[in-house]
């Protein structure tokens, strides 16, 4: 399984962000596998950047591209007073959330700006005019089940035969974490069309036959 070299590591670690460092590089070895089909990379929640720097270099490495898709208001969670909430990423002249600066630093800053495309929008919006097929695609949105459901069911079908359907935060047991994600993941496996590839954590890397 393909490594991020020190450097890519590095700036993982020091990005912000929600990716431990075990299931990130789970990420990076499925996102290169992946990238071998020579198609898009896509990543839905990108928040401050920390997952899309390991998606990004593996684009580069394989020459195709990273495409990551937030509309960088923050999840549920992540608002004033909630769990999540990080006041240093709110926009203080509109008083909401705004990681898009952040995010663009972090990729400044691993020098891998030219490898990704950011749209920033909301998830089911940009899959409705993504006509497009992707090698990959990385599920790490919104964690309710309106979110979880609409990037399974927006994204799910452009995944290509071969390519990988990777999910973020699937806890079998709802007493390690919120149950959409692991909805979804089993909904991709009792449809048919996606295999098990590997369970690092809570990430979940399933292949589309
Ligand atoms: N992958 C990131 C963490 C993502 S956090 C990391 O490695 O750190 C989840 C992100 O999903 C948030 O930034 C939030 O704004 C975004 N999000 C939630 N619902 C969304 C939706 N419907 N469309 C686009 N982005 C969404
Ligand atoms: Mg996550």
């Amino acid at each position: 399984m393909s490594e991020p070299s020190p450097e890519i590591l590095a700036a993982f670690e020091a990005a912000k962000g929600f990716m431990p460092v075990g299931e990130g590089l789970a990420l990076y070895g499925a996102a290169a596998e992946a990238a071998k089909l020579g198609l898009p990379l896509l990543e839905v929640g990108t928040y401050c950047g920390r997952s899309t720097i390991l998606l990004a270099d593996a684009a580069r490495r394989a020459g195709t591209v990273a495409v990551t898709v937030d509309h960088h208001r923050g999840s549920e969670e992540q608002q004033p007073g909630w769990e999540y909430h990080d006041p240093t990423v709110v926009d203080p002249e509109v008083g909401l959330m705004d990681t898009l600066p952040t995010f663009r630093r972090t990729l400044r800053k691993a020098g891998l700006e030219e490898h990704v495309i950011a749209v920033v929008g909301r998830s089911p919006q940009v899959a409705k005019v993504w006509a497009g097929q992707l090698g990959f695609v990385f599920v790490d949105g919104g964690h309710t089940d309106e979110h979880a459901v609409n990037d399974y069911e927006g994204w799910a079908p452009k995944v290509a035969p071969g390519g990988l359907l990777v999910i973020h935060d699937v806890f079998p047991n709802p007493e390690d974490g919120g149950q959409a994600p692991y909805r979804i993941y089993l909904r991709a496996l009792e449809s048919g069309d996606f295999e098990e590839v590997s369970v690092t954590d809570s990430l979940r890397v399933l292949r589309r036959r």
